[in-house]
């Protein structure tokens, strides 16, 4: 009897400890799931009862100082699919046509139709021409649940490469990603919508108020101190005297009005199209882009969007001779800037044993005033200002 009761005690305990543990690993896996996972899973729970679209806004527009566009954004169509919501003998049907009028690959185009969640993305930023074909193929068979066509915006630029380095252009989010674009993103890129409905896991609707429709807000436009006719013209002679004088690495030009600062063009070259961004524009590089690794691509195509004329350092050379002159005029070295042949040029001045020549030491300019040296970008005249000597 005894014997008996023992064993039954050994039993009971060996049950408890057993229970214990049991116990305690459904504890843990509860304890991961409830607090460690938790975010996760009612994130996901939430996307499956909430199948919600992004509706971009509308970039604002960006102007030049005379009110011409210069960049602006139209409207494009997104197409998406709710596939729990397609019908499952309308699926093929579907697939076909998507693949048809977007140039998709059917099967791949099949297999999204019968995924599991709320919403896949089919063709981004397609013209109305082709969201047009959908509507009418939509009306005649009736099949149209679980197909969504909505409204999107594309950035388009008017002029192509005029200023393409102070625009800059836009990623596939509608996101400012170089230039203008990039530097005020947050004040021109407004704020996105949604279109919202509640469903159940198998894709019904919950609830009777149907699409819940948050409308986009527009991003505010901008207007540059850019002169699209200065800049034009700006573009035209970079590009004619960077051809005549063989600049293989291109050059840049700013003009500035010197009352206000307002920078009225800023030119290098060569450009790019803002409307293709991502198309190199050297030919050469063209004929090899798709032999070159990825890494060296993007290298290729940060150089042809850097901004060299704010981005690039280079001697400023004679443009200098601005400021030299400018402080001897208020330092007192010199009170009248047109008495003539208050200085002299022999075609070169000796300083620390070297000569440092006049450009045009063939014929010297001889006597000239500040006014006419600095016309002459006589380098003598401005070596001897420094020194108060003169030369
Ligand atoms: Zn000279």
């Amino acid at each position: 009897m005894e014997n008996s009761n023992l064993k039954l005690k050994r039993k009971m305990k060996i049950e408890l400890v057993l229970f214990l543990i049991g116990f305690i690993i459904v504890s843990i896996k509860l304890a991961h799931i409830q607090f460690i996972k938790g975010k996760e899973y009612s994130l996901k729970a939430e996307e499956q009862l909430n199948a919600s679209r992004t509706i971009n806004a509308s970039r604002g527009i960006i102007y030049d100082s005379n009110g011409e566009i210069l960049a602006k954004s139209g409207t494009v169509y997104t197409v998406t699919l709710n596939p729990v919501k397609i019908a499952p003998e309308n699926k093929e049907k579907v697939a076909r046509i998507l693949s048809e009028i977007f140039e998709l690959d059917y099967e791949k185009t099949l297999e999204k139709t019968s995924k599991n969640v709320s919403i896949v993305n089919i063709a981004r930023k397609v013209d109305k021409e082709l969201t047009d074909k959908l509507r009418m193929w939509m009306d005649e068979t009736g099949i149209s649940t679980g197909i969504n066509i909505d409204e999107d915006t594309k950035r388009y630029y008017p002029y192509g490469s005029l200023a393409s380095h102070i625009i800059g252009f836009c990623g596939s989010d509608n996101q400012g990603l170089d230039g203008i674009e990039a530097k005020y993103d947050d004040m021109l890129k407004g704020k996105s919508g949604t279109i919202s409905q509640a469903q159940d896991g198998k894709g019904s609707n919950i609830g009777e108020d149907g699409e819940q429709y948050k409308a986009p807000l527009k991003g505010d436009d901008l207007t540059l101190s850019i002169d699209m006719t200065i800049q034009s013209i700006v573009e035209k002679y970079l590009e004619e005297a960077c051809i005549d004088n063989v600049c293989t690495d291109g050059a840049s030009i700013i003009m500035m009005n010197p009352k206000t600062g307002d920078i009225l063009a800023l030119a290098n070259y060569p450009d790019y199209d803002l409307n293709n961004p991502y198309t190199i524009n050297n030919d050469e590089l063209k004929n090899l882009w798709d032999t070159l690794e990825s890494s060296e691509k993007s290298t290729y195509l940060q150089g042809m969007w850097r901004n060299k004329a704010i981005s690039d350092t280079y001697e400023p050379g004679s443009t200098f001779k601005l400021v030299t002159a400018s402080a001897s005029i208020e330092e007192g070295l010199v009170t009248d800037i047109d008495k003539s042949g208050q200085f002299a040029c022999t075609g070169g001045i000796e300083i620390a044993g070297v000569r440092i020549k006049c450009w045009r030491y063939y014929r010297p300019h001889g006597g000239e005033s500040l006014r006419q040296a600095l016309m002459n970008s006589c380098n003598p005249v401005f070596i001897g200002l420094r020194t108060k000597n003169r030369c």
